[in-house]
């Protein structure tokens, strides 16, 4: 809630700003803006009991942790509390001890990025504003289009003209004004920039406003409550612009200071072989360096990450490991996954999971570890990637002579 929030810290030069909706970069530098609370004051007001008690099953059951005003107008959409698998037979098949699912592919619109975006219609409501407007590779989109939709707000939304059409399909479903710019993911994005300076839209592009990694927190969060607040020693995700995996460790970090959690865990950074920038930088210990969006893992196909220095410090406090996978490690993950867990994820979703097994080859982490998988987005929105992982079925006429012969196959 708002009165524990304390200010809007700018990470490159320091200054203290109050922590308003229009303000989402340094009025100073210009530099990333980090929500920060009053620990103390949040320790009087939670502990274990306090949230075992809670019946809101949705990210909002954590409102001393967020930035919003505690009368404000709820969401209309239920983003959150997702579910929370013991994933045996995948940590068996991967040679790990133990390993938990967080499928955050089942929120309103498919994907972790509702969290963000149920954030931004809050914020842009106490802002006051009348149109929202992001530029996106495709969930954090649609998932703008569907919560705006849910709470009455136009959209503007620029989306490269790549974006699989699972998610443009949401798009024009919600009704959103869809600009799709024939360039790269960075050109996309400096157009929005503009047009949202110009036209004076409110800004849901998440590496910007600092609100919005407060409701990609709420994943690290849920999966600490899920845990019985026994928390794992690693969480591996899928890594873009790096919003997701600051705010998983905000949220990790926010939980340690104010008691609820006794250790932190270790995140796993997992980016494509073609395009892994941030991992890069962490790697060979140097500033990142902008490379090609090469992988068909479009939510993470991220050449120029916006949140670079957030993820950079997230990885590198929480002593992190980074580990790229190739396109068709993407794709073995999301066969994998479905067929042993019963989760269908898109392939950035899935991408965590390929890190993880594939850590374990390279012997990154130990046999021994506890590591949770965060999936970060629903398999449907991609479906041609599917039918390239996993194949199409054998067609046959309504003839059990035929059905016989094919049965050794299926
Ligand atoms: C956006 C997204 C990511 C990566 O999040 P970033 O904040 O860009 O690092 C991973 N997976 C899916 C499905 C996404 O939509
Ligand atoms: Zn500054």
């Amino acid at each position: 809630m708002m009165e524990h929030v304390l200010c809007a810290k700018c990470i490159d030069c320091g200054k203290e700003w109050e922590a308003r909706p229009d303000i989402t970069t340094c009025p100073s530098c210009g530099g990333l803006l980090d929500i920060k609370y009053d620990y103390a004051a949040i320790r009087k007001a939670v502990d274990h009991k306090v949230m075992a008690g809670r019946s809101e099953q949705s990210m909002w059951r954590y409102m001393e942790y967020l930035p919003v005003l505690g009368k404000g107008s709820r969401p209309k959409l239920r983003v959150g509390w997702s579910p929370f698998y013991k994933a045996d037979r995948l940590a068996k098949t991967l040679g790990l001890k133990t390993l938990y699912v967080k499928d955050d592919g089942v929120n309103p619109t498919a994907s972790l990025k509702d969290r963000a975006s149920a954030m931004a219609v809050v914020k842009a409501e106490e802002a006051g504003a009348e149109i929202i407007a992001c530029s996106s590779t495709g969930n954090a989109a649609s998932s703008l289009a569907g919560n705006a939709a849910a709470a009455g707000y136009p959209t503007y939304i620029f989306v490269p003209s790549r974006a699989p059409k699972g998610k443009v399909s949401q798009l024009m479903i919600f009704g959103a004004h869809v600009i799709s710019v024939k360039s790269t993911y960075e050109d996309t994005f400096r157009l929005s920039e503009e047009a949202i300076r110009k036209f004076g839209w409110y800004n849901r592009n998440a590496a910007i406003n600092p609100f919005l990694m407060e409701g990609k927190k709420t994943v690290a969060l849920e999966i600490a409550e899920q845990l019985g607040w026994k928390m794992t020693d690693y969480v591996a995700l899928s890594v873009g612009d790096g919003c997701t995996i600051a705010g998983v460790w905000k949220g990790f970090r926010d939980l340690y200071e104010t008691g609820m959690i006794d250790r932190l865990p270790r995140l796993i950074s997992v980016q494509a072989e073609g395009c892994c920038p941030l991992n890069r930088a962490i790697a060979e210990n140097k500033p990142w360096e902008p490379m090609e969006e090469n992988t068909l893992a479009d939510s993470i196909a991220v050449g120029v990450p916006r949140n670079a220095d957030k993820a950079l410090n997230a990885i590198r406090e929480s002593n992190g490991v980074v580990v790229n996978v190739s396109d068709q490690e993407i794709l073995d993950a999301a066969k994998l996954l479905g067929r042993t867990c019963g989760v269908f994820g898109e392939p950035a979703g899935v991408t965590g999971t390929a890190g993880v097994k594939k850590a374990l080859e390279l012997s990154l982490i130990p046999e021994e570890a506890s590591v949770v998988s965060i999936v970060t987005g629903n398999g449907l929105k991609d479906t041609p990637n599917a039918i390239r992982a996993a194949g199409e079925p054998i067609a046959i006429d309504p003839d059990m002579e035929q059905l016989l012969q094919i049965m050794d196959r299926l």
